[in-house]
């Protein structure tokens, strides 16, 4: 099988990785440096060199956190990564490691690998949610990622969930993103509770029946079962798998998710909703699969 190379840029890491067939042989990350969008750049062509020398000419996969322009070169803005805004990632990439790189967005990228060979492997159509950070989605369709005409398809953290709600990042007001993302609920605990609260210690304080944590979760996974319960009726996909950092608090989130998802569809469809099997891995894996098009 071809070998080829994924890179998959975050807020807070870079992550790196082998894949060939089916496996990552090789993975690495490194923190993402705050000193502009070159700084960031040249960390990842850092990687990629050294892992050229193990592996010669491998093709070059980048997943980045934001939206393409129609190219397919440049990210538009990051809404999670400092200083992340018409970066032209494939000329400055390309030219620095030697060889043309292809560029995705993150949440396309994890939802290519998820279809694949993770969770809704087998599907004929799915659709992948990210919710962490900033929450992104990506839709496969017979095995390919479905980009939209203007490539900007799947940017769920984006759809207005609460009318003159909340602003976050770049994007409109009460975006999903705004009120439902693991910066949303850290962001309303530390409100609440008025001293700095992680997303964990919220999810935490709600499963063990603290009454004020409770309703901010409630409230971030009713908006995200509804927002999936929508993408039911409209697209009516096979699968949805569930990934991202606030994913990982497991049954409890997925159980409610489910409900409100199941509630939203109103009856149209059952909706199937799977956890993400690939982890961190995915946006990794994903990119890499992205270079062997
Ligand atoms: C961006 C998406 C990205 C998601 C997850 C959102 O803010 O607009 O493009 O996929 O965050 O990183």
């Amino acid at each position: 099988d071809l070998t080829t190379i994924g890179v998959d840029v975050g807020g807070t890491k870079i992550a790196l990785g082998v894949l060939q067939g089916d496996h990552l042989v090789r993975r690495l990350s490194v923190p993402t440096p705050r000193e502009g969008w070159h700084s960031v750049l040249d960390a990842a062509v850092h990687e990629v060199r050294a892992l050229h020398a193990d592996f010669p000419g491998a093709p070059v996969g980048v997943g980045v956190p934001g939206p393409l322009n129609r190219e397919y070169t440049e990210v538009k803005f990051a809404p999670n990564i400092y200083g992340f805004r018409d970066v032209p990632i494939v000329e400055y990439m390309s030219e620095h490691i030697g060889h043309r790189i292809v560029l995705e967005n993150d949440a396309k990228a994890a939802a290519l690998a998820e279809a694949t060979v993770g969770a809704a492997r087998g599907a004929t159509s799915s659709v992948y949610i990210t919710v962490s950070t900033g929450i992104g989605s990506g839709i496969v369709l017979g095995g390919k990622v479905w980009r939209g005409h203007h490539k900007i398809a799947g940017e769920l953290g984006h759809i207005i969930s609460l009318p003159n709600g909340p602003v976050a990042g770049s994007s409109v007001a009460g975006a999903l993103e705004a009120v439902a993302s693991g910066t949303a609920i850290a962001r309303d605990a530390t409100f609440a509770f008025g001293t700095p609260m992680t997303t964990a210690e919220v999810f935490d304080l709600a499963r063990s029946g603290d009454a004020k944590a409770e309703k901010i979760v409630q409230s971030a996974m009713r908006f995200i079962g509804s927002a999936i319960g929508d993408v039911q009726k409209f697209l009516d996909p096979e699968v949805f798998v569930i990934g991202g950092g606030v994913a990982e608090v497991g049954e409890y989130f997925l159980d409610a998710v489910r409900a409100y998802a199941n509630d939203s569809a109103a009856g149209f469809a059952e909706v199937e909703i799977r956890k993400a099997e690939l982890g961190t891995d995915a946006g990794v894996i994903g990119a890499a699969l992205t270079a062997r098009e």
